[in-house]
């Protein structure tokens, strides 16, 4: 592993949360990881991503357990506290990356990596080795160090991050994330930066670019609407805008009423409205009727152990 990759897990600063925790020696952060292995909870074909990820064919997934934010609402709540996922070396993970390969999967997508980078990075090294040759899609939830995602110049092809909130109420509320707004934003301008303008195969597949995701929730109308707009007037049509209605409330009540509820089609019909109205052209929507448990994957460790 290259030093200064080892010198974040021996002090972890990878993500906004800056523990400063000894991975290496076994000390555990906010997050939750640890630093020799990674735990992975699933690693198979995905074909609910925006059409330009999944294609016909389907996408890559590797899906990360543990997770540095804590959303009030998580839809992956098993992988996110780490109780499902098995631990596996980074050379694992470079066979894993190959076998995405292998299946015929369009790219390489890495849910919720930030955590894990250092080995990551390791493993993409080793793969490509061996003959790795898809794009890498690094798919996150936008809360993380621009100085990191620097790091990572020449690793990753398509940037597919969230921007969840303006408001620093509702980021500390419903995510545990302080400072969210500036530090999504400051690192979305890096993957801008490093992505340069789109680009798509003959198939309408993206090769590299920056498709940035926002998760519209009930009753926070006008916190969506702030969103697009910031992110419109600093991005423009450069990047791809996927406006989300596919929210869930929890099997539990909420402290907040407003989550224990769905989107409205009038809420999104007046998102989108927004959007159009403010002039994105590059954008994804979803259609009625995506927010059913069947879009969240099993994470029974499909793909994560040799021959599983
Ligand atoms: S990756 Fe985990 S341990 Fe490292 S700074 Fe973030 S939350 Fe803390």
């Amino acid at each position: 592993m290259d030093r200064q990759w080892e010198r974040m897990l021996r002090h972890c600063t990878l993500c906004p949360r800056m523990c400063g925790v000894n991975r290496l020696a076994g000390e555990k952060g906010f997050c939750g990881a640890g630093g020799e292995t990674v735990k992975v909870a699933r690693a198979a074909l995905h074909f609910w991503e925006e059409p330009c990820i999944s294609g016909e064919r389907g996408s890559g997934t590797v899906f990360f357990s543990y997770c540095t934010l804590r959303c009030a609402f998580c839809q992956n709540r098993e992988i996110r506290g780490g109780a499902a996922g098995a631990e596996i070396t980074v050379e694992r993970l470079a066979e894993i990356f190959l076998e995405q390969q292998g299946r015929g999967a369009l790219n390489l997508n890495l849910v919720t990596p930030t955590h894990y980078l250092p080995q990551i990075v390791r493993a993409l090294e080793i793969a490509r080795g061996k003959g790795l040759a898809l794009p890498v899609v690094y798919n996150t939830s936008g809360y993380e160090r621009a100085e990191v995602l620097r790091m990572l110049e020449g690793y990753v092809d398509v940037w597919l991050p969230d921007f969840k909130y303006m408001s620093e109420t509702l980021a500390r509320d419903y995510s545990s994330a302080p400072g969210y707004r500036e530090t999504a934003l400051a690192a979305i301008e890096e993957m801008v930066r490093q992505a340069g303008e789109p680009v798509f195969d003959e198939d309408g597949i993206m090769q590299k670019g920056v498709i940035i995701r926002h998760l519209a929730l009930p009753g926070q109308l006008a916190d969506a609407e702030a969103a697009v707009q910031a992110l419109f007037s600093r991005f423009g049509n450069r990047v791809y805008y996927s406006l989300m209605n596919q929210y869930t409330p929890p099997p539990f009540r909420l402290k907040w009423e407003n989550l224990n509820r769905r989107l409205s089609p009038a809420e999104y019909d007046a998102l989108i409205d927004y959007a159009v109205e403010l002039g994105v052209e590059n954008g994804f929507t979803q259609e009625e009727g995506t927010a059913e448990e069947s879009f969240i994957p099993p994470f029974d460790l499909e793909g994560v152990l040799p021959g599983a």
